[in-house]
This record gives C-alpha cells, structure tokens and sequence, in this order.
C-alpha cells in the first residue's frame, strides 16, 4: 500500500475529503487562492534553484515574469477567494514572498544543491510504502537539509511545528543517500524567516505514520467517512459534492422563484419559523412560571385553580455541594465513591472510538454494545463567502 503525507493530512483534517480525493479519485472542483498562490510561488522558486545548476542565477525581475506568466497562464474560473480581499492582492503577496527570499538569500549558494522538487518512494515496514514530493535538498559540510516552502499566513511556534511531513522526508533521504546527518528547513515566505531543526534519528515518526495509515485502512474496511465540518471546510475544493454543502450549491444555482419551491428550502424556513415561535412560547410560559409562584407567596396557597386545570406548587429545599472535587476525594478517601458515582458513559464510548483504552476491554466491551443511530437537528445562521 503507498501512501503520500498529503493524503494521510487530509484523512486527518477530513476523511470525507480524503475520500473523495483519493478513493473516489475526484479531481478538485474548484482551487482556493491560497494554494493557487503557493503553487505558483513554488514553481518560481524551482526554477530560480534549477537556473541555477546550469549556472544561471537569475535576476529579480526574470523571477517576478516568470511568476506573473505563469499566474495568468493558470487562473481560471474556479479559482475562489474566502476572506475579504481580491485575487489581486494574492498575487502581490506572493511577488512580496518571492521578492523578500530573494533580496535574503542571493546569491543562493547556502548550501550544494542535491535535488529540486524530488519525488520519493521508501517503504516504512513491510506493509505501507511512503511517496512524496520535497521542495529542494541541499547538502551543506556534509549535513543534508530537506527544504520546504510555506506561504501560509500563520508562523508556528517550535510547539506548533509539525514534524512529521519533514521528518518523513529525512527518513527518505537516509533510504535514498545513506544521510547521516539531515536538517529540516522550513522557509515561512510570509514572514521572511525560516526554522530549522535537526534530530539525531526521525525514526520517531514512523510509528506515528503507520498508526494513521492503519486507521485510514480500517476506514476503507468499514466505508467510514465521515464528513468532518471545521475552519477548513471554507477553503476545501470538494464542498460542491460534500453533503454540508451541495444543497447550497443547489439552491444559489436556482432561480429565486423556484428556490422558495424547493423542498429542502421550505421545510428549514418552517422549522426555523416554529423554533423561534417556540422559543417565545418558552420565554411567556416561563414569565407566567414566575408570576404563579409570586401568586403563591403572596396568598398562602400551594394549588392554583384555573378551570379544567389546576397547578400545584411545591416549596422545598434540597441540598447542593459547592466543589464536586472536595466531595469526591471526602468519598474516595471514606471508601464511599464507588457507591456514589455514576459511570461517564458519553466519555467511555468516545475513548472506545478514540482508541484510548486497551484492545482486550475492547474486545470485551465489543461483545455488549451495539452502534445506534443517532439523528439531531441543530439550526444555524448560514455563513456566506464574502
Ligand atoms: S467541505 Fe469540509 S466536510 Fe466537506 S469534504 Fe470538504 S473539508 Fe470535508
């Protein structure tokens, strides 16, 4: 089975996704700016480094050319815009990326260049094979450094780093060069800085790797993939088919006569209407709650006839321990907790799913517990892109 750590990070961020992209083999729909801009701002800096093997160090306004050809070559149609700017601005910001590493960096000689945009292809056991792309491989005093071009917006700190794409890459170049020595290089062109770490073995990350993989598998077993909603889903080139979206797609295609028509339409805006006359009628019986124990106080009486109806009010007092934490370590330690405490059944369940409790109380836990669907509504604004 071969994997690439693209398609491991989008079964993380979405399996949905992951599906569509890499099972159903579905290409994009459409391409947000953001990775239209990194793809563009990558391919100039391959080939400012690959001018460079052939001795040709190329000046700053043949870089920006080139980068501005190949932005107009590639725009279409589909390319799509989350926050607030225009494609106008993206494409500056990537001028500013080039331009910036440029004036850093000339004349580009930190380090022997080894490969440029090399494709790898190593095996992590004897089950799960790795491929993958690295940006540029340079070798410095005798250390190899994989490099790695970010455009996103948002610089890591050492904490938030994650390791793993590199690590995996450094786990390669050991297969590929006999690499003793390799550092990860990550260039944050936005910010003009770049990270590096290096580490003694990358061997760590495997394990990690293989347990993802294996979780991606069993998700093909069992045909789970589950739409994963989150801030990503606004820049995901699939929302035309992904069932959180294509009925707006649906609809936003129609006329607005046949919209108010559409099933789907309709049955919201009745929903929504009933939810809010209930959330009235809630506010009212709750105002009229109030008002009939105020009646109750002030005339000595406990039930309130109306015609049919009557309503009896009970005063009483029950008892409330102020800091849960102090009560359960009064109990465990009289030995009386077991015989107050309840079983948390929403966390056992979730730590089932989430592997966190051993394989043979699973196992056992498996032979009494049945899957039932559960089926909620919940009603939100809808959120628009600008
Ligand atoms: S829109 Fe969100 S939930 Fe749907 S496929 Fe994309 S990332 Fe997944």
């Amino acid at each position: 089975m071969i994997y690439s750590y693209s398609a491991i990070s989008t079964f993380e961020n979405c399996p949905l996704k992951f599906k569509f992209a890499y099972v159903d083999k579905i290409k994009p729909l459409r391409k947000n700016i953001e990775s239209f801009m990194g793809s563009r701002v990558h391919e100039t800096l391959e080939k400012l480094y690959r001018d460079k093997l052939f001795a040709k160090i190329d000046s700053l306004q043949e870089l920006i050319s080139f980068y501005n050809e190949r932005w107009k070559k590639e725009m279409h149609g589909n390319v799509f815009v989350v926050k607030g700017y225009e494609i106008e601005n993206y494409r500056k910001m990537g001028e500013m990326y080039i331009r910036d590493y440029y004036n850093t960096y000339k004349p580009f000689d930190e380090g022997k260049i080894i490969a440029l945009e090399k494709r790898i292809f190593f095996p992590l056991n004897e089950k799960y094979w790795i491929n993958g792309i690295i940006d540029r491989i340079a070798e410095k005093d005798g250390i190899y450094e994989v490099h790695d071009y970010k455009t996103s917006l948002y610089f890591p700190s050492l904490n938030e780093l994650d390791e793993t794409q590199l690590a995996i890459y450094a786990i390669a170049l050991q297969n590929l060069y006999g690499a003793e020595e390799i550092e990860l290089v990550w260039h944050y062109l936005a910010f003009n800085k770049e990270i590096r770490i290096r580490r003694k073995s990358y061997e760590y990350v495997k394990e990690e790797i293989i347990n993802k993989i294996e979780k991606i598998e069993n998700a093909k077993k069992e045909g789970k993939f589950p739409a994963k909603e989150s801030a990503l889903c606004e820049y995901c080139e699939y929302q035309p088919i992904c069932p959180l979206f294509k009925h707006r797609y649906k609809i936003d295609e129609m006329k607005a006569e046949e919209v108010a028509e559409e099933d789907g339409f309709s049955l919201v805006n009745k929903y929504w209407e009933i939810e809010r006359k209930m959330e009235e009628l809630e506010t009212m019986k709750e105002e009229l709650r109030k008002k009939l124990i105020d009646y109750a106080r002030k005339n000595e009486v406990e039930h309130i006839y109306g015609g049919d109806k009557l309503v009896k009010i009970k005063f009483y007092r029950n008892l409330h321990f102020k800091d849960d934490k102090i009560v359960e370590s009064i109990l465990k330690k009289e030995g009386l907790y077991e015989k107050f405490s309840r079983l948390d059944f929403i966390a056992l369940s979730k730590a089932f799913e989430k592997d966190a409790i051993p394989r043979y109380i699973k196992e056992k836990l498996k032979e009494i517990m049945e899957e039932r669907e559960v089926i909620r509504l919940y009603l939100k604004e809808v959120k628009r892109e600008e």
